[in-house]
């Protein structure tokens, strides 16, 4: 008896990590098959818009808008689970009367997603088609190497960090640039608070200066891989996803981070946190405010909510908006959403 148990054993030492090499190159297989079966299937920018758009649906739009119909139609239970309570819900405590504009809110953001990708798309048809240039999204049944995988992924966050700041700060919050700075201050900074599917909410212009140019632009001047762009969409939204949730649960403590410093742009009336990931509002000093998924961290995100529901939000973030933009810009009237 003893030793079957223990032949048994040893056998298995033996076959599982080839059974489990053959699950692997299965799995590889399999996944290369599938690839090139949608690469020969359709022309190469369609490949690009179809698969686009899937990462968008899958990974922002449709948990992104279930996120959004659980706050709007059940909103005891969503309580439980916001970082603010009643306060961060769509509507805030007065959701009976906001329901309309809180639709209109996850409409223009759903607008602006298919947007992008019709922008993508044509960027596509005009260069590549009419012009005859190069795609900027590279179609191939060729799976990337693992070393162009990384290093693509590396340099497009890093650059899209950058270029978010940049064009965030300079474009949209500053009394130079007026026309895009009210645009921006009257439609995304009219938010109460984040919530599901306000991550792509703003008018279209100041959309696709902060979130389309900075996400799209690395990508096409480095050429990535169709595959690579898809994992570096699909990153993208999941952090988008629950940066603007207004969920107090994350799958890892960086999430928490940046929705916390997303909160605080929003309640400090655009005078910091530019930046998505922090780093660059780092080294530019204006960081404030990062939940950054620490214990002491937590605590402070935690405060910071407990002192907003507490109604002393209002006042100091219009405050703060009218001395940033002055008497030429728009003003947001108690932190509530406008008619338009
Ligand atoms: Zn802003």
């Amino acid at each position: 008896m003893f030793n079957t148990i223990f032949s048994l054993s040893t056998l298995s030492i033996f076959i599982l990590p080839f059974m489990f090499s053959f699950t692997t190159n299965f799995n590889f297989v399999w996944f290369w098959l599938t690839w090139s079966t949608f690469v020969f299937s359709f022309s190469p920018t369609r490949v690009e818009i179809l698969g686009t758009t899937m990462v968008r649906v899958l990974f922002y739009a449709l948990p992104s808008t279930l996120m959004f119909l659980f706050d709007m139609l059940l909103p005891a239970a969503s309580t439980v689970f916001k970082a603010r309570g009643a306060e961060g819900l769509p509507g805030g405590r007065k959701t009976r009367n906001l329901r309309l504009r809180e639709f209109k809110v996850a409409g223009w953001s759903l607008f602006n997603i298919a947007l992008g990708i019709i922008l993508q798309g044509s960027i596509e048809l005009i260069f590549h088609h009419t012009l005859g240039w190069k795609a900027r999204i590279k179609v191939s049944s060729i799976l990337p190497f693992p070393g162009t995988i990384a290093k693509h992924l590396i340099i497009g966050l890093s650059l899209r960090g950058v270029l978010s700041y940049v064009l965030h700060r300079f474009a949209l919050h500053r009394e130079k640039s007026w026309y895009l700075a009210s645009l921006h201050e009257s439609w995304y900074h009219c938010l109460r608070v984040p919530y599901p599917l306000t991550a792509h909410y703003d008018h279209p212009l100041p959309y696709l200066i902060h979130k389309f140019i900075p996400m799209y632009l690395p990508a096409a001047l480095f050429r990535f891989h169709a595959l690579v762009f898809f994992l570096y969409l699909a990153i993208i939204s999941i952090e988008e996803l629950f940066s603007h949730c207004g969920y107090r649960f994350f799958p890892i403590g960086w999430l928490e981070g940046i929705a916390a410093r997303v909160d605080e742009h929003l309640d400090d009336g655009g005078n910091c946190n530019y930046g998505l990931w922090g780093f660059v509002d780092l080294l530019a000093g204006t960081y404030k405010g990062d939940g950054g998924g620490d214990d002491d961290n937590d605590d402070h995100y935690s405060d910071r909510c407990a002192h907003k529901s507490k109604g002393q939000r209002g006042g100091s973030s219009t405050g703060s908006k009218s001395k940033k933009w002055g008497s030429s810009t728009p003003r947001v009237s108690g932190g509530t959403l406008r008619n338009r």
